[in-house]
């Protein structure tokens, strides 16, 4: 089926190790390039033009496990001249940011562009975020001004909405601070309906291409067997929409199972194509996770199965745990929700 929309995404780290997700969601006319948590050497694996791709940098919160590779980002980052450089964050997120940009010395500044823009995301009542506090930085003068920007309210925790995606927040409880989790939906889209193209006795082909090509109205022609016909018409005829891709990425909170937060989290994510979510702990050790904020194998597979999300990758695995154990954090995952698994990349045997 032909389709114009997708999320590629990837996590960037070792299991054991700090790690962090890349992601691009490509409209078919463009592609958007986001960084969520930039923990210690998560970018050693993306080219220095990836880097410099990223749109927008979401952290999940500002523990150093999240933030330590932010100097590298920043390093190919300060004066891009392209766009702005898009922070996300909770709330302190621009004191803490505001901090790194001046810990350097600035003096061959005043001519470079660069542009950063630093979001806040605002705690609420519940977990659902109540506003947004933004603040711009220049490169032109060496980060030295804080430009408060007025804040707006954040309706349905929907944080950003763009041409091509939504990006959807939520405040978790993780210890005595908060972590944002983040949910990429893109917009439902316009797929070619095999089983209509085959009433119609067409045949696939590069042609199609015109009807999910967002620039050509529906008045341009195509000549489709020896007839002229309006995209207006095919599009009707061939086309069906379905929803869109979404990812939500979890990381370092703990909700108990019985609460209204629990209940929040599980409908904030209902639908999710995608979970990508921390496993810190096995589900023996439940004090100790409960203790630091964190969920253990059992919950997070819980919380997979109630929200009924289509997958589950896990990420973000306690140093504590040798490598043999990883395995045995996997199965007590599925034992909740089957459809768990480590990124890829980190070859562990299923
Ligand atoms: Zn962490
Ligand atoms: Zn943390």
């Amino acid at each position: 089926m032909l389709s114009t929309m997708s999320i590629d995404w990837k996590v960037l780290g070792r299991p054991g190790e700090d790690n962090a997700l890349h992601l691009k969601i490509d409209t078919g006319q463009s592609i958007h390039p986001l960084l969520v948590d930039c923990g210690e050497k998560v970018l050693d694996s993306l080219r220095i033009g990836e880097i410099q791709a990223i749109e927008h940098l979401c952290f999940s919160h500002l523990h150093m496990d999240h933030v330590c590779g932010f100097d590298t980002f920043f390093r190919h980052n300060y004066n891009r001249p392209e766009f702005p450089v898009s922070v996300w964050g909770p709330e302190k997120t621009i004191e803490l940011l505001h901090h790194r940009f001046r810990s350097f010395v600035w003096n061959l500044h005043h001519e470079q562009p660069g542009d950063w823009v630093v979001h806040e995301i605002c705690e609420g009542l519940d977990l659902t975020p109540q506003d947004i506090e933004s603040a711009r930085f220049a490169t032109k003068e060496a980060f030295a001004v804080r430009k408060d920007q007025p804040s707006r309210p954040i309706a349905g925790g929907v944080a950003l909405k763009t041409k091509a995606f939504s990006m959807k927040t939520i405040c978790l409880p993780h210890h005595t601070t908060r972590s944002i989790g983040y949910r990429f939906q893109e917009d439902p889209k316009q797929n070619v309906d095999p089983d209509a193209l085959r009433h119609c006795g067409l045949q696939p082909g590069p042609w199609l291409q015109a009807l999910i090509d967002e620039t050509l109205p529906d008045t341009h022609l195509l000549s489709v067997v020896g007839k002229e016909i309006s995209l207006e018409e095919l599009r009707k005829t061939l086309l069906v929409e379905s929803p869109g891709s979404s990812l939500a990425y979890l990381t370092d909170f703990r909700v108990e199972p019985g609460t209204s937060d629990w209940s929040q989290l599980v409908t904030w994510l209902e639908g999710t194509e995608t979970l990508v979510c921390e496993s810190q702990y096995r589900s023996g050790d439940h004090l100790l996770a409960r203790k630091n904020g964190h969920m253990t194998t059992d919950l997070v597979g819980r919380l997979s199965r109630e929200a009924q999300v289509e997958n589950l990758t896990l990420i973000h695995l306690s140093r504590r745990y040798r490598e043999d154990e990883w395995q045995e954090m996997r199965d007590e995952v599925r034992k909740e929700f089957p459809r768990a698994s480590f990124p890829p990349a980190w070859t562990i045997a299923s």
